[in-house]
This record gives structure tokens, C-alpha cells and sequence, in this order.
């Protein structure tokens, strides 16, 4: 687990005095379309739900410190983005609206493993992660080289959409892959953060041990001593 921005970030954002929390969010999975759900803070708490996720500039350094954009790329988009600015706006909406679809998508998951719960996945959310997945097949082709042929993206070409087009193509790859039924929810209340779960027994229950392990481990101690 990482909760420290990658140097490049931090060289991007030296003139800002704090960085913005999308920066300093902890990331408990290496997996991109993961952490862009964990975006949202304590997203099943109505009380403490915080989005990290307010701008367009917050979108690119986020991915950005995902190594999803070197800082080439980062500088053109964010130029790119003041100059243009209502497009910016839309891109960040259409972002908001596939992390939404995903995540109810990998919630419909995860219940499904459970074999209790209700498993029928919200066909809004299908609709709009299936136009997402579409969109960010567009700007594909097929290239010949190293004797073989290689699928080329241009994200160049994919504009302002090009970060979270990025991340439908991740989440694509995980949740038609195997991999799917490894991905999990905290289940620390509240907290609906996303990981895979990589442990050997397949029993991991937090997003991290530090915070949310720790946390309900010294709740569900207190509760014990109260009743004895
Ligand atoms: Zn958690």
C-alpha cells in the first residue's frame, strides 16, 4: 500500500501549498479501476461519504499518480483543459458517471460471490459502462511489428477523455478476466472501499489493516467488554 504521491506528482504540484486529497488518498490496491472507484471516501456512509473527485485537474493528477499519463501527456490535457473548459466539464461528468456504473457493477459483483444476495446487476449501470467500453475501442488499431500484430491505442487521439477511457480499458480487462471474483469490499462499515484479493486463503476482509482492520478490530473489542 502506497499513500504517498509518486515523485512526478509531487513535481507537478510543488506550487500548491496541500495537495488535493484525490493526492493523498491512500491507494490499498495496485489495480487503476480499483482505486478510481475508492475515490469516493466511506462512500457507504451517508454521514462521512466524501467524493475526492471534484474536478477535471483533480481527474488527470489522479491519473497521473497512477502512472496512467507520464507528464508529457498530463501538461498537454491540462492545457488542453483550460483552454477548454466545457469540455472539460463534460469529461469530467462522463468520468463520474462510468466510476458510478462501476461501481455498482463490482458491488453486483461481489454480492453475486455471496450467493445470498440479490444478483441482478442495474442495467442503467450496464448500459453506460457498455457505451464506455465502446468509446475507448474507438481510437484502436491493429499494428504489425516484432512479428506480430499488437493492438495500438492513442490516447493522443481520445483527447480529454483519454484518463478515464484509460480506466474503462482496465476495468474491462479485470471484470471479464478470472480476476473478477477476487475483488472484495472492506468490510469495515461504511468504509465500501474496492480490492483484489491477492492472500492466499482468499480471506482478505479490509482495504487496509492500518486503518479499517485496526479500527473495527478495537471496536469489536470494546463492544465484547461493554457486554461483560
Ligand atoms: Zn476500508
Amino acid at each position: 500500500m502506497s499513500d504517498k504521491p509518486v515523485n512526478h506528482v509531487s513535481q507537478v504540484n510543488s506550487k500548491l501549498e496541500t495537495l488535493p486529497s484525490i493526492l493523498t488518498i491512500p491507494l490499498v490496491t495496485d489495480i487503476p479501476c480499483l482505486n478510481f472507484i475508492n475515490t469516493v471516501e466511506n462512500r457507504l456512509s451517508p454521514v462521512k461519504r466524501r467524493d475526492t473527485l471534484a474536478t477535471y485537474a483533480d481527474l488527470i493528477a489522479f491519473a497521473l499518480r497512477l502512472n496512467l499519463l507520464n507528464v508529457g501527456a498530463y501538461t498537454v490535457l491540462s492545457k488542453l483543459a483550460t483552454r477548454s473548459e466545457l469540455f472539460a466539464e463534460r469529461s469530467l461528468s462522463d468520468a463520474r458517471a462510468f466510476r458510478n456504473a462501476l461501481t455498482s457493477i463490482v458491488d453486483t459483483l461481489v454480492r453475486a460471490q455471496s450467493r445470498l444476495q440479490e444478483r441482478n446487476i442495474h442495467p442503467e449501470a450496464l448500459a453506460i459502462f457498455d457505451a464506455a467500453r465502446r468509446k475507448a475501442h474507438e481510437s484502436e488499431s491493429l499494428s504489425w511489428s516484432d512479428n506480430q500484430l499488437n493492438i495500438v491505442t492513442g490516447p493522443e487521439d481520445e483527447g480529454l477523455d483519454a484518463p478515464w477511457l484509460i480506466l474503462v480499458r482496465d476495468a474491462e480487462r479485470l471484470l471479464c478476466s478470472n480476476d473478477a471474483t477476487r475483488i472484495r469490499i472492506c468490510s469495515a462499515e461504511g468504509c465500501g472501499w474496492a480490492f483484489l484479493d491477492q492472500s492466499k486463503n482468499s480471506t482478505r476482509r479490509w482495504c487496509s489493516m492500518q486503518s479499517c482492520g485496526n479500527r473495527e478490530k478495537a471496536l469489536r473489542f470494546k463492544s465484547r467488554n461493554e457486554k461483560q
